[in-house]
């Protein structure tokens, strides 16, 4: 999943960015609210984290204007301490979530894996998909019959893809917007490389390849 940052503060920036990283998102900064505008409409990202107090054009007139023309995608806001007139206003302007600066990086993870729950229906907790359940904390995936296996963290990224789209066939290009943020550099990462990686792991069969069309996750493979 690709997250779109909208921070002006480059320490908070790189930093927030690294936790997310950590926690299997991929994440492109914007560091004002113009290309936080030119970004959020490229399509790319599954959800945005909007400081409110951005140079170049605020963070609240940039979200009205998503809404206004139609672009649902969630948004957490960051506002100011203090600024209890922030988070109304930035609810009525359309925002989903907020968090309050300062705050602990473990609460924007557990507020975010709710808020992209929530925006495809599905009830926080465990993602489970057939006999697979994915452990985002441990970043691990149990089969219902078998102990816990390991995944490097860009196959913990393409799995938990799958795992939010199965039995739908997903294009490369898909994929790949979704794993890999603009300073991807590709190496033992790439795509062919990490579904192989992943088939090693929990079974030839669980990613079939449409020729010319992409790869899906056969949420019945491997049941008894
Ligand atoms: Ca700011």
């Amino acid at each position: 999943m690709r997250i779109l940052l909208a921070e002006d503060d480059s320490t908070l920036a790189r930093l927030l960015r690294d936790t997310l990283r950590g926690a299997g998102y991929a994440v492109d900064i914007a560091p004002d609210g113009i290309e936080a505008d030119f970004l959020a409409r490229e399509g790319l990202f599954d959800a945005v984290i909007l400081d409110l107090g951005l140079p170049r054009r605020p963070g609240l007139d940039v979200l009205r204007d998503w809404r206004a023309t139609g672009l649902d995608l969630p948004v957490l806001i960051l506002t100011a301490r203090d600024a209890w007139h922030e988070k109304i206003e930035g609810f009525r302007a359309g925002a989903d979530d907020y968090l309050t600066k300062p705050f602990h990086a473990e609460e924007l993870l557990a507020r975010l894996s709710a808020l992209l729950r929530r925006a495809r229906g599905q009830a926080p907790g465990p993602l489970s998909v057939g006999r697979w359940r994915l452990d985002e904390a441990s970043q691990e995936i149990r089969p219902a019959d078998g102990p816990p296996v390991a995944l490097t963290h860009f196959e913990y990224r393409l799995l938990r893809l799958f795992l939010l789209h199965p039995d739908r066939v997903l294009s490369r290009a898909w994929l790949e917007e979704r794993l890999y943020d603009e300073s991807h550099e590709g190496g033992s990462n790439v795509l062919e490389v990490l579904v192989n990686r992943l088939r090693g792991k929990l079974g030839r069969e669980t990613i079939q390849t449409r020729r010319g069309q992409g790869y899906l996750f056969a949420s019945g493979a491997g049941q008894p």
